[in-house]
Formats: C-alpha cells, sequence, structure tokens
C-alpha cells in the first residue's frame, strides 16, 4: 500500500495474519510498527518509550522498524486534519501499533480520536494489566497482592453513543416510543429528558469473555471473575454473565471451572492447569480489590464497570503515571497509556514515561517477544526501586533522585543493558 501522509520505513516487514481464524500473527524479526506520539506530554513520553522499546529489541537481537503516523494536533499542523485516513489505514495494515494520549475537547468539537481508532481497529477488548513494582509510592498497606488483567469491552454498553439530547424531536419519538408502544409507565419524569441505550449483545460479551479465558489459560492464571450488575440489569449486564459461563461450557470444557465446582468437586483444590470462572456483582468488587485483592486475578466486564474499576485498581499500584493499557482485536492490537495529554506539562521532559513504556510491553507480548517483554518490566522496576524516578513519584518517596523523563528513561536503557 502507499500512503501520502505516512512514510514507510524501508528497513522493516509488514506483520501479517498467520491463521485467519485464530487471528494468530506472523511476525518478522524487523517489523513495521505505526506509532503516534500524541498530544500533550505524548511529545514527552512518545520518544522515551520508542527508545526503552529499541533497546529490549536490540537485546533480544531484533530491531523494529518505527513508522510515524500523526493524530490530533500534529496532525493538524502537517496536515490540517485531524486523523489522516492514511494514519488509520497505516494502523490498519500494519495490524500492531502504539500511541500516545490524544486531546478530546469535552462536549463540543470533535468525538475522540481514541474512540474513533479503536472502533475502526475493532480493538474491542481492552486490556489493562494491573501489578505492582517494586519502589512505586502507594496509598494502600499491600500494594503487592495486587496482579490483576482486566479485560474491559470496548465497543457496547452506555458507551456505545446510542443517545439523544433532551429537548429533541428524537428523543421525544424515543420516550413515546418506550411509553406507548412498549409500555413503559410512570418511570421517565415528565418534562426534558436525555435518553441513552446500553446494548450488550452475546456476540460482543463472548467475543471479550473468550479472550480473557485464552489469556487466562495461556499465562498460568488462576482465575477468571465476571464483574456485572446483574442483580439490578437482568436483560443486559446478567445477560453478560450467563453468557460468560455459557461460552465456559461451550468452549473449553475441563479447562475452566466454576466455584461451585471447585468446591463441591475438589474441595477447593484447585486441579493443576484449570482457571476457575466465577463471578462478582460489580460494588461488591470494588471492595473486595481494595479488602481481598491476591482473590482476584484476570477479570472480565463490560465498558462502564470496567472504565471505573481499572482506575481504582491502578490507583493501588501508583496511579496514572503507571498504568499501562493495549486494545486487542482480532489479530489487531493498539498500546496506549491509561493516562490522558496532561497539557499543562506538555514539552516539560518532566512527566512519566512509565505508563507508555508499559504498554510498549504489552505490545511486545502481544509479539510473541515474551523475553524483550520481560525484559522492560524489569528494567523499569530495577531503575524505580533504586529510587531513580520523575517528580511524580519523587514527592511521594523519602529520598531518591528526581528525573527528567529523558535521563529515567535512559536509566532505564542501561538497565536493560545489564540485565540482558
Ligand atoms: P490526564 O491523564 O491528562 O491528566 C490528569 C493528571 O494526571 C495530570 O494533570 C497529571 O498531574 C497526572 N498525570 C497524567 N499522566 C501523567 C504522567 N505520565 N506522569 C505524571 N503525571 C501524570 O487527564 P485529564 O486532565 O482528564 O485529560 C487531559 C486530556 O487528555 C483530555 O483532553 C482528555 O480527553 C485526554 N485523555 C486522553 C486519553 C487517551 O488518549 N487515551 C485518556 C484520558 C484522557
Amino acid at each position: 500500500m502507499s500512503y501520502d501522509k505516512v512514510e514507510v520505513p524501508e528497513d522493516g516487514e509488514a506483520i501479517t495474519l498467520a491463521d485467519e481464524e485464530t487471528g494468530e500473527l506472523d511476525v518478522p524479526e524487523n517489523p513495521i510498527i505505526p506509532i503516534i506520539h500524541g498530544d500533550g506530554i505524548g511529545t514527552d513520553v512518545g520518544p522515551a518509550a520508542q527508545q526503552v522499546l529499541d533497546a529490549a529489541a536490540e537485546a533480544t537481537g531484533r530491531s523494529i522498524a518505527w513508522m510515524r503516523v500523526y493524530a490530533g494536533a500534529s496532525a493538524r499542523d502537517k496536515y490540517g486534519e485531524n486523523l489522516p485516513e492514511d494514519t488509520v489505514s497505516a494502523i490498519r495494515e500494519h495490524r500492531v501499533a502504539i500511541k500516545g494520549p490524544l486531546t478530546t475537547p469535552v462536549g463540543s468539537g470533535f468525538r475522540s480520536l481514541n474512540v474513533a481508532l479503536r472502533k475502526t481497529l475493532d480493538a474491542y477488548a481492552n486490556v489493562r494489566p494491573t501489578y505492582y513494582l517494586d519502589g512505586v509510592p502507594s496509598p494502600v498497606k499491600a500494594p503487592e497482592k495486587m496482579d490483576m488483567v482486566i479485560f474491559r469491552e470496548n465497543t457496547e454498553d452506555v458507551y456505545a453513543g446510542i443517545e439523544w439530547e433532551a429537548g429533541t424531536d428524537e428523543v421525544e419519538t424515543v420516550r413515546a416510543f418506550v411509553e406507548d408502544e412498549m409500555g413503559v409507565d410512570d418511570v421517565i419524569h415528565d418534562g426534558p429528558v436525555g435518553i441513552g441505550i446500553k446494548p450488550i449483545t452475546e456476540f460482543g460479551s463472548k467475543r471479550l469473555i473468550r479472550e480473557a479465558f485464552d489469556y487466562a489459560l495461556e499465562n498460568d492464571r488462576d482465575s477468571v471473575t465476571l464483574v456485572h450488575k446483574g442483580n439490578i440489569m437482568k436483560f443486559t449486564e446478567a445477560a453478560f454473565r450467563d453468557w460468560g459461563y455459557e461460552l465456559a461450557e461451550e468452549e473449553y470444557g475441563d479447562e475452566l471451572i466454576t466455584e461451585d465446582e471447585l468446591w463441591d468437586e475438589h474441595d477447593g483444590d484447585q486441579p493443576e492447569g484449570t482457571v476457575v470462572v466465577k463471578d462478582r456483582i460489580a460494588d461488591n468488587m470494588l471492595q473486595q480489590v481494595l479488602t481481598r485483592t491476591d482473590e482476584y486475578d484476570v477479570i472480565a466486564t463490560m465498558n462502564l464497570n470496567g472504565d471505573y474499576f481499572s482506575d481504582a485498581a491502578g490507583a493501588q499500584i501508583g496511579g496514572l503515571g503507571i498504568a499501562p493499557g493495549i486494545n486487542r482485536g482480532h489479530g489487531r492490537a493498539l498500546a496506549e497509556p491509561v493516562h490522558g495529554s496532561a497539557p499543562k506539562y506538555a514539552g516539560e521532559d518532566k512527566v512519566n514515561p512509565t505508563a507508555m513504556i508499559l504498554s510498549g510491553r504489552e505490545m511486545l507480548d502481544y509479539l510473541g517477544w515474551k523475553d524483550a517483554a520481560d525484559l522492560v518490566r524489569d528494567a523499569v522496576e530495577e531503575t524505580i526501586s533504586s529510587g531513580k524516578v520523575t517528580y511524580d513519584l519523587h514527592r511521594q518517596i523519602d529520598g531518591g533522585e528526581k528525573l527528567a523523563t529523558s535521563e529515567f528513561a535512559d536509566a532505564i536503557v542501561e538497565n536493560i543493558e545489564k540485565l540482558s
């Protein structure tokens, strides 16, 4: 494919789909990987992540041929548009990419570029690994108990964008339909109303939960917890739970066991190689994540619950500067940190690039480069636990050495060289 607004690196090869059915990729040793540095602090954390990921690739005998693509402010400056078609096509064609944060204006202006990108790639699973790194200051007593991977559904729920504004003809049409055709009386108060629709499909639920089950089995995890509010929302959130158990039975046989089976048939002694499937009500789960942290492992949940839950869990292990993420679809992935563009710190070479670097680590893992991924994690942990940190962590610890974004990236690269 040729592009006007993207330069294709000459020293790399494209990642291709090896198996249409499973989504498995064929990854060369020098893959072309599109990168969006992003808006605001993206200009600081983007290059820092690139430097660290290059070092990890090199230390494991590989290389990354970066393909700079543009979105947000950088695309407006260069091409006068927010999201050039070439950016989307390059990411689609090359299958695995990484992006920094993009600014979204509240209430007006253009719709979120992040949402647009995830939608175009049909990246239906937002995966947020939430684990503790030694040395990171935390607001809880035992942050090391946290080691969860949260799978948040990315395309449905009240986030699907099916909603109508108060005072419009459309919303009154929906109100009339609900009241007159569906017979829902005395629920919607008189006067202006905004209405949204919450679609939860069997297809969307099962493909998300399948990703979580497969991940748990491949990575020797103990359990997958389906988090829902099915006691109140019976036909959406309870359906998600039911489809999860149905999928476990239909496709996984003895590899997956329910919590009841664990106790009734195995006296609580989990057989080797199995994953326990359990479910919890969302509000209870927000307590349990604090009080019984180490009883939870892989989590699968819908869009809104997942948004709240992953930020709450992320706070326990050090918050926004640390929390990584990756959006995964069928043979496609887009890694991105959880944090936004924090415009007031943009270009100051000050903020913490850990979240972007660890998102890159998830990307390496998705490529199947587990050795390089582990090296990144170990080098980041080694750097932070030796007291070398950026300002956000430095102000929360005693002593330590306050480093700029670029100096912190240099220190991680040094540790990669030492550890490899
Ligand atoms: P934000 O994450 O940008 O910043 C909130 C605060 O968190 C910052 O002021 C800063 O104190 C801290 N912070 C964030 N990242 C940090 C880092 N790497 N190191 C140190 N401290 C860090 O959230 P916001 O202010 O609500 O959003 C700003 C913009 O970012 C908005 O336009 C929003 O829409 C966008 N946003 C984008 C994404 C994305 O691209 N995926 C995600 C969230 C927000």
